[in-house]
């Protein structure tokens, strides 16, 4: 097993952001560094070792960032959920409750392809909501759900209830 001390470290907490009571784990100073950023990928990348996997989709918004390049690595194409109103074609939409309120977000239909093999990447994974809703848009598509990959995964929100598959990985745990 990989030791990803290092891209612990270079986590920071933010406290009351952003809001009071919520301590933000800031991701930023670790993608600085070039080789925590080829760490992290790499670590992304081992959570499908050995799967054939046709699209990497990533969440707005820091799973853009690691999705494009796992994407990269696998040989598989890159597609985004976005918030609502950001996608230019046509869509499959899905709202999902917040702490406070709703978000929608949504999938181009075009992006995937029935029976095509998916990984979900995101930064983080808290309640699970958001992953959750990524799910269901993938699955509005057809598509064949491989695993679902976090950086982080803060265990004490039990994120991983609301998410219909066993196959969960996330590389550091708080
Ligand atoms: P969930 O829907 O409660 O699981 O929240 C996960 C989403 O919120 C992810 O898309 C994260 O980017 C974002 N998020 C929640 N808390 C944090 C945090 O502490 N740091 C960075 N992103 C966070």
């Amino acid at each position: 097993m990989q030791d990803y001390s290092a891209l612990r470290d270079a986590i920071r907490d933010v406290v009351d952001f952003p809001k009071e009571g919520i301590i933000f784990k800031d991701i930023m100073p670790m993608l600085a560094q070039p080789e925590l950023l080829k760490l992290s990928v790499q670590a992304f990348c081992e959570t499908a070792a050995g799967q054939k996997i046709d699209k990497v989709v990533g969440i707005d918004a820091r799973g853009f960032i690691f999705g494009s390049a796992v994407a990269m690595e696998l040989g598989a194409g890159f597609v985004p959920i976005r918030k609502k109103g950001k996608l230019p074609w046509m869509t499959n939409a899905i709202s999902y409750s917040l702490e406070y309120g709703e978000a929608t977000v949504e999938i181009h239909q075009d992006s995937i392809k029935p029976g095509e093999r998916v990984l979900i990447v995101d930064d983080l994974l808290a309640t699970g909501g958001t992953a959750a809703a990524a799910v269901s848009l993938v699955q509005s598509l057809d598509a064949d759900l491989v695993g679902i990959s976090f950086l982080i995964e803060l265990e004490f929100l039990n994120g991983r209830q609301l998410l219909p598959t066993k196959n969960i990985h996330s590389i550091i745990q708080y």
